[in-house]
């Protein structure tokens, strides 16, 4: 049986990868005299029954258990492949045809950018604000009046200026109403297993303007899928499921539709909230934690913050100090160990406040 699927990998699998990995290598000769390619290996798993899809990661229980409630797949077999940051355009090809499901995200990061550094993080935090701004995707003031109606309507008179005890008002019930997703089955509320994400099908790209999706395993046999959106609308009003990104994009929302100067925070240690203009002031708002004006709450959870940016549409300041002020040596140290010098960020900084068409951080 081992055998006999070994064969069926080498017809189905082993084809696809080998003539992707001739075009690369021939692709690649011209400028391998030039530059030296650093090495980062993950694993990826193929199936030969579900040729279509493959698995970045080496949980082969997962994979198999994900394939077998999706396909009714019989004594299926996996094989690992090792994958190389050479191969960085197989893994982004994969990933566009939707034929990937990425458990091991760290390793698709460093195939992909050379991985989690400060420096890439803060690229990703420029586009994701950019995104927010620019494409209607965070500040959409219509779903957010609706949200607001509900619970404090006389805040969207015109004469009514939103105090700290409103705005507390409103995180306590956000929190409440849209608690932080923990990955409950979509069917039987049940605890689930973390599969992998794979790229949003294109309607939940058009509905949630959604990039990704994390699909979650669990022990009733179902598949839930968690459709990370973009779209405030869709998080508010259609899935009500979310984390910190879909959150803070909607809060900031509500900011804005409540007249409110905002701006919407960017932590490279995986987090992301909000601040509002209060009185002359930039105040802490967290809709996750339904947390106001505590700027040390991050601190105080023991993370090692190494860069905090916080976007407005058209400025971008480092608040790192406001948010970690006790680690300011750390602190540089780590921007170094990552290579983020002051210039490169005072540069990006500069290119999202100036940015136009085409802005590629
Ligand atoms: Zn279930």
């Amino acid at each position: 049986m081992r055998l006999r699927c070994c064969l069926l990998l080498a017809t189905a699998t082993h084809a696809f990868l080998a003539r992707r990995l001739a075009l690369l290598r021939r692709r690649t000769a011209c400028s391998a005299a030039t530059t030296t390619t650093e090495t980062a290996n993950a694993t990826l798993l193929a199936c030969a029954q579900a040729p279509d899809l493959f698995y970045l990661g080496d949980n082969e229980t997962l994979y198999l258990r994900y394939l077998n409630s999706t396909r009714q797949l019989q004594n299926a077999k996996v094989e690992p492949k090792t994958i190389k940051a050479e191969n960085k355009e197989l893994i982004t090809q994969l990933w566009r045809d939707r034929r990937m499901i990425v458990h091991d995200k760290a390793a698709y990061r460093k195939l992909v950018d050379g991985g989690d550094t400060a420096t890439t993080q803060l690229s990703g935090g420029c586009r994701r604000a950019a995104a927010i701004w620019d494409d209607n995707r965070g500040p959409d003031e219509a779903s957010a009046v609706d949200y607001i109606k509900l619970v404090k309507p006389e805040l969207l008179l015109n004469d009514r200026r939103p105090t700290r005890d409103d705005l507390l008002v409103l995180l306590r019930d956000f929190k409440e109403r849209y608690p932080y997703y923990r990955g409950a089955c979509a069917v039987c509320g049940s605890e689930t297993e973390f599969v992998g994400e794979i790229k949003a099908s294109q309607s939940e790209e058009t509905a949630a303007k959604a990039g990704r999706v994390e699909l979650r395993s669990c022990d009733c046999g179902h598949v839930t899928r968690f459709v990370r959106a973009n779209d405030v609308g869709y998080a508010l009003h259609a899935s009500r499921r979310g984390r910190c990104g879909e959150y803070s994009a909607c809060f900031l929302s509500v900011l804005t539709a409540l007249k409110l100067e905002a701006r919407w925070v960017f932590d490279t240690t995986d987090h992301v909230w909000c601040e509002a203009k209060l009185g002359g002031e930039w105040v802490h708002l967290d809709p996750c934690e339904a947390s106001l004006d505590e700027p040390e709450i991050y601190q105080g959870w023991g993370k090692n913050g190494t860069l905090v940016v916080a976007f407005s549409e058209r400025h971008a300041e480092d608040v790192t100090a406001y948010y970690y002020p006790d680690q300011s040596k750390d602190v540089a140290t780590r921007r170094l160990k990552d290579g983020l010098t002051d210039g490169a960020l005072r540069a990006a900084l500069a290119a999202y406040e100036t940015r136009g068409a085409g802005y590629d951080p």
